[in-house]
Parts: structure tokens; sequence; C-alpha cells
């Protein structure tokens, strides 16, 4: 059977959170807090690399995206 990440686009992202938002308690990368400028500037780097997706794992394609596992 094969499953999928869930992924959420980077576009929905900024418009939801415009100011870069603020995760706290461990939902940052790594589980360490990021200030919303950390996150504007992670998201960045992301769209530098040609994702329209926050990578949700390891396995993904060239959008970002959860290319799926099989299981
Ligand atoms: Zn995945």
């Amino acid at each position: 059977m094969k499953t999928m990440h869930c992924c959420v686009s980077i576009d929905w992202f900024r418009e939801k959170y415009p100011d870069g938002g603020e995760l706290t308690g461990g939902l940052g990368r790594d589980g360490k807090s990021m200030s919303g400028q950390e996150v504007l500037d992670y998201l960045d780097g992301l769209e530098g690399r040609g994702y329209d997706y926050i990578p949700g794992c390891d396995n993904i394609d060239d959008r970002g995206h959860c290319a799926g596992h099989e299981s």
C-alpha cells in the first residue's frame, strides 16, 4: 500500500501567516521553536530550490511534495 505525507503549500502558508507566524513548542525544524522571520527565511530558501510545498519528509519530488511511500 502506498501512503503519502500531508504537505502544506508555501503559498497557502504565506497567505495564512503573512508575518511567518511563530512556531513554538517544538513545531519548528528539528523540534526547535522558530521566530516569524526565521520561518520566512526558511520559506525563501525552499522557494530558492524550486519548491512549492514545505517538505514533510525526506522522500520528495521536485516541488517539495512527498513522493509517496510503500508500506
Ligand atoms: Zn513522505
